[in-house]
């Protein structure tokens, strides 16, 4: 599978021509003239002031990565270390700046959407 990672968070401002970036989480940063600021690092992309006084400058990579299971996939995992759970795979995604792959597994007996559960919890797959 293919996933585009965020590797630069920035914009340029169309008023004072700065390039001004986020370098890591909570970190805020306005251009000289102050019409626009971007904040969130890698993790997240927040943009203060008008859209159209700025331009995305963002930058991406691909990368590939092999997950052992599939959407569809029913799966028993383990939640908060105690539990285990029996669902079905919704999606399959990296977080950013990492290779980990994690998943959204819709567990029907609740029903309920368990969100962002790592590779290392899921026990096995059950047919
Ligand atoms: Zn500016």
């Amino acid at each position: 599978m293919k996933a585009k990672i965020l590797t630069k968070n920035a914009i340029k401002c169309k008023k004072c021509g700065d390039i001004i970036q986020s370098k890591y989480r909570h970190n805020f940063v306005s251009c000289s003239c102050g019409a626009c600021s971007v904040d969130g690092g890698l993790d997240y992309l927040r943009r203060c002031g008008n859209q159209s006084d700025y331009e995305e400058v963002d930058e991406y990579k691909v990368v590939e990565f092999e997950p052992k299971y599939k959407t569809g996939d029913r799966v028993r995992f383990e939640y908060f270390a105690f539990n285990e759970e029996e669902g079905v795979i919704q999606s399959v995604d990296i977080y950013p700046n990492s290779v980990d792959v994690y998943y959204d597994i819709f567990v029907d007996s609740e029903p309920k959407l368990y969100k962002h559960i790592l590779e290392k919890y899921i026990i096995n797959l059950i047919d």
